[in-house]
């Protein structure tokens, strides 16, 4: 593990790191003509998404070949258990990944796996991209997240700026993320997602190959700059949760701009009755919908999105 987050001069390719006795990834490392600055781009976190691992093999292709400035560590899958086993949480001990970091050292599996990915890459960074998607259960308008207000000075939200999207996302400081873990530890951090329903979007990936090269650019790690950036907007929000089993209908579509109080989603029994509604408390746009139909108690149904202003701060 020593030094995976730091490759050695002239280094440029992959490496098999053995993280724990159960858990092995591929790994890949640049150094251009400085160690800093270090960026880790992440992928696989959930083992049901693809977008992200897919992105970040071509990325990897794409660095091999351009000189850099600095340095980049990527991890197309971060979560080999899960991602054999196609499911969004480890198939080993049930623990989501996503909300295990900084982790533990003497954990179960998904635990260790953290503390090891935290302490020995992800926490050395100076910028980290975490790419997502919906995966089976849900699916989400391509959305470029960010830490903290939306405005330019805040260097997350210039990160999410340069992944191109169209949409922004205010992410939820949510303990245990990764990249949440990251920007509290003052890591310009950015979290990405992009569709989901179990699928691979072709879209996706030449959308985060783009915006990851775009924003190694901005980084100063690639010395290349990119092209202009489309019109983009900002949101807040967070996951409207089933209070009910049932069986989850959306009334609306992602990228659907809503009134405050239209209906948005329903959970219906398994005698037809709809036991819960979900309406939009707000004027908005419809960021994240639940994809796999039957739902339980406590999971994301709907979230939608309410436009924030940039402000200067
Ligand atoms: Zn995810």
């Amino acid at each position: 593990m020593t030094g995976i987050a730091s490759p050695a001069p002239g280094a440029c390719g992959w490496e098999r790191w053995q993280v724990t006795p159960e858990a092995a990834l591929d790994v890949f490392r640049a150094r251009g003509r400085a160690a800093r600055p270090l960026a880790v781009l992440t992928g696989g976190i959930h083992g049901d998404e693809y977008e992200g691992p897919t992105a970040i093999l071509e990325i990897c292709r794409r660095l091999a070949t351009i000189p850099l400035a600095g340095s980049v560590v990527a991890i197309p899958v971060v979560n080999p258990a899960a991602f054999q086993a196609g499911t969004r949480t480890s198939p080993v001990d049930g623990l989501n990944l996503a909300r295990t970091f900084p982790g533990k050292e003497a954990g179960s599996l998904t635990e260790r796996l953290a503390y090891h990915l935290f302490a020995g890459v992800a926490s050395q960074a100076d910028l980290l991209i975490d790419l997502h998607s919906g995966g089976v259960e849900y699916v989400f308008l391509p959305v470029a997240g960010f830490y903290g207000p939306a405005s330019p000075a805040n260097p997350s939200f210039a990160a999410a700026q340069r992944m191109g999207l169209r949409h922004l996302w205010a992410l939820p400081p949510t303990a245990g993320v990764l990249s949440c873990e990251c920007w509290k530890r003052g890591i310009v951090s950015v979290g990405a997602e992009y569709l989901g329903a179990g699928q691979l979007s072709e879209a996706g990936v030449r959308d985060y190959v783009w915006g990851v090269l775009a924003c190694l650019a901005h980084a100063r790690i690639l010395d290349d700059d990119v092209g202009p950036l489309p019109h983009q907007t900002a949101f807040t929000g967070d996951w409207q949760l089933a209070e009910t089993d049932g069986i989850f209908r959306a009334c609306t579509e992602i990228g659907q701009p809503v009134e405050r109080g239209a209906r948005l989603a329903e959970i219906m029994d398994l005698r037809g009755e709809v036991r819960q509604t979900f309406q939009a408390p707000a004027p908005g746009v419809v960021l994240g919908l639940r994809s796999k139909a039957f739902l339980r108690a406590g999971g994301w149904a709907v979230l939608l999105g309410q436009p924030v202003e940039e402000s200067d701060a």
